[in-house]
């Protein structure tokens, strides 16, 4: 319990504290002294200098300054003999207070060292105080240290121990895991030591390979047994590139287990090496990749049977779109009663419309066609498997009306138990039908119409030549005196008789031949000749014709030699019409004729300097009786029947005849023939 004074002491400002201790102490020596100063020899005022001291030390030079000067007034007041205003009147006393003073003076200054002193003596000791404390502190802490780290110490060596036998069965457990894994996992891995060409496996790896763990010692030549053969080329370039390049493989091959089931394995490795960096083996993993393989494989399969399903059905969708649009009628009939199970639009704009034929039998639906024995014709395609092909089968069905004319195909339609369907592909060709019925009607009565006429002039020309023949006899009987002596005026005109008679017989010729031509009936007669000799003989009997005409003539001859096969007789007769021709249409210049080879074919060339036809003839000289002048202003005699004749000779022959033409300069005419 504190004292409640020395609480408020203490709380008195320290600097006053000394002040009031000065006073304090000095009150007391005075007051001691003045009681005891009967008992006391002046000169013990020394002793005032105690309560200097004291404060001197207690409270530092002010208070004891202080102190000097209330103990000098005190003992002065109290030993000496002093004045008004307490100065000593004795010398003596006067100098023993100046000396007490100077004592004091010299306490207080002493005192002041010694309190700086004591001060910082004690400022030391504080110092030291708190430096040993601070010391202390350390050695606390540090002994705390210590023992936390011995504590710690030893945690971390039980945690140590726990850590290792954590670490033993994590081993154990991780080997545990790992086989588990890897068996789980179908995952072998393996180590090759290349120096002592050991192979190192896994449990797994042996399992993979259907053996017991540990079965048997593995080197290169036994892995490579274990590949499937075709593989082995594969695994050898694989393994040798990555020992080559020093690059990890990973790659898929085959192998046969032991049981010899034939498997897919996933090989990955690398290479090691040493600390000077050579190779020293591999390391790798296989894993049984087979039912992912074969899962992957059924997979894609699937996904390529999705693709074609799919493609498959774009395909029948185009294949509907087609068959919707398609120009003819298609149909499927199904089962043995032709039910209407497939109808397009041109079926349906030829049979009525759809949901009249839809699902109904042919019988049901039309049954006029059942009439014109189309469903006989149907059961016996289903029933035989055989297709029937119609052409232009004329059919009458209730929808159209009329009879019209199909081609039509019944294609049985079949899958694994036989015939199930019948396929109607159908055209309406009534329209072609009809045409061709028509043009074939035409050409009937175009052909009847024309033996009627070669007929016709046949007869004629036979009627003609008779009498004609008997007129140029008697003629020439009469002319050779044979039946009495004739004058030379009877002689001249009986001579113009048999002339105008031969023209005549000439132009019944022509005219014969033509109709024989027409009615089919002239024939060649095919022999192998030498065309030189042939155009000789032609030149012959055209060149005095010229002559009389005073026309050159020029025979270009072919070489020696030359050979062709054809009828002599018409072809003479073809080459000799046309230079007959040349030489009745030229009045001047000259006639040539001239033959070149090619291809396998002769081409005979006539030509002349005559008047030419004019290019809008060209075809028509060709026709029978047709004459670029006409009867009444002709210069020359004709029948306009010889190039009819002509051509027809050459195209009996199988050869062709042309022309070309100037009016003014000339005509050339072109016969060109196979050689054989
Ligand atoms: P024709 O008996 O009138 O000669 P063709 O059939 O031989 O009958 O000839 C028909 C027509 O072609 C002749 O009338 C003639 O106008 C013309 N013609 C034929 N050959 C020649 C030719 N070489 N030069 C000019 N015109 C010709």
């Amino acid at each position: 319990m504190p004292n409640p004074l020395l609480t408020r002491w203490r709380k008195v400002p320290e600097r006053t504290r000394g002040y009031l201790v000065a006073l304090f102490l000095v009150a007391a020596a005075t007051f001691a002294s003045y009681a005891l100063r009967t008992y006391l020899d002046r000169s013990i005022f020394i002793l005032f200098i105690a309560p200097v001291a004291m404060t001197a030390w207690y409270a530092g030079r002010g208070p004891a300054a202080a102190a000097t000067i209330l103990s000098a007034v005190g003992a002065d007041w109290v030993f000496l003999d002093h004045n008004a205003i307490f100065i000593p009147t004795d010398p003596h006393q006067l100098v023993g207070l100046g000396a007490f003073f100077l004592s004091g003076f010299i306490i207080v200054q002493l005192s002041g060292l010694l309190r700086a002193s004591r001060d910082a003596a004690l400022q030391n000791a504080a110092i030291l105080e708190e430096q040993a404390m601070e010391l202390e502190l350390q050695t606390a802490e540090l002994e705390q240290q210590t023992a936390e780290l011995e504590q710690q110490t030893q945690e971390a060596q039980t945690l140590s121990e726990e850590l290792e036998e954590a670490h033993e069965a994590l081993k154990l457990s991780s080997q545990l895991q790992l086989s588990e894994a890897q068996s789980l996992a179908k995952l072998g891995s393996w180590e090759w030591d290349i120096r002592t060409n050991e192979i190192k496996w896994s449990d797994e790896m042996f399992r993979l390979y259907g053996m017991e763990p540990g079965a048997a010692a593995v080197d290169y030549d036994r892995y490579q047994e274990l590949l499937h053969p075709e593989d082995r080329p594969i695994a050898l370039e694989t393994i040798n590139e990555s020992l080559k390049t020093g690059k990890p493989f990973s790659y898929d091959h085959r192998v046969m287990r032991l049981d010899g089931a034939e498997r897919i394995f996933h090989a990955r490795g690398k290479v090691l090496h040493d600390a000077s960096g050579a190779v020293v083996g591999m390391l790798g993993t296989g894993q049984d990749v087979t039912e992912a393989r074969r899962a992957s494989e059924a997979l894609q399969k699937a996904g390529e049977a999705a693709a074609r399903q799919a493609a498959a059905e774009a395909a029948a969708g185009h294949l509907n779109r087609v068959l919707a649009q398609a120009p003819v009628a298609v149909m499927v009939m199904a089962g043995p009663d032709h039910r209407f199970e497939l109808v397009n639009a041109q079926a349906c704009s030829i049979l009525g419309p759809l949901e009249t034929l839809l699902g109904r039998t042919v019988s049901e639906a039309l049954p006029e066609l059942e009439a014109q024995g189309f469903v006989q014709l149907m059961n016996s395609v289903y029933q035989n498997n055989e297709a029937y092909v119609g052409t232009e089968v004329p059919a009458r069905v209730r929808a159209t009306g009329d009879e019209r004319y199909y081609n039509f195909v019944y294609q049985p339609l079949t899958n694994d138990e036989g015939v199930y369907g019948i396929l109607v592909v159908a055209n309406d060709v009534s329209d072609l039908v009809e045409a061709r019925l028509t043009s074939e009607r035409a050409r009937r009565e175009a052909v009847a119409a024309s033996k009627a006429k070669s007929d016709f002039l046949a007869r004629m020309s036979h009627e003609l030549r008779t009498p004609l023949a008997a007129i140029i006899g008697y003629g020439e009987l009469l002319e050779d005196g044979i039946t009495g002596p004739v004058t030379v005026e009877q002689k001249r005109q009986l001579g113009r008789i048999r002339s105008s008679a031969n023209h005549l017989l000439a132009i019944i010729d022509e005219i014969l031949t033509l109709a024989r031509m027409e009615a089919g009936k002239e024939k060649a007669v095919m022999h192998e000749i030498d065309v030189g000799d042939l155009m000789e003989s032609v030149a012959t009997m055209a060149e005095p014709l010229a002559a009389a005409k005073g026309l050159g003539f020029t025979l270009q001859p072919v070489p020696a030699g030359t050979l062709m096969k054809t009828d002599p007789v018409k072809l003479r007769q073809v080459l000799l019409n046309l230079l007959s021709n040349g030489v009745k249409y030229t009045d001047k210049g000259d006639l040539a004729v001239n033959a070149e080879l090619s291809d396998g074919r002769i081409s005979f060339f006539v030509r002349d300097t005559g008047i030419g036809v004019d290019e809008s003839h060209l075809a028509q000289i060709f026709e029978p009786f047709w004459q670029v002048e006409q009867t009444t202003t002709r210069r020359a005699g004709g029948t306009g029947l010889g190039l009819a004749v002509t051509r027809q000779f050459v195209e009996l022959l199988g050869g062709t005849l042309s022309v070309e033409s100037e009016v003014g300069a000339g005509s050339t005419f072109t016969v060109s023939l196979p050689l054989r």
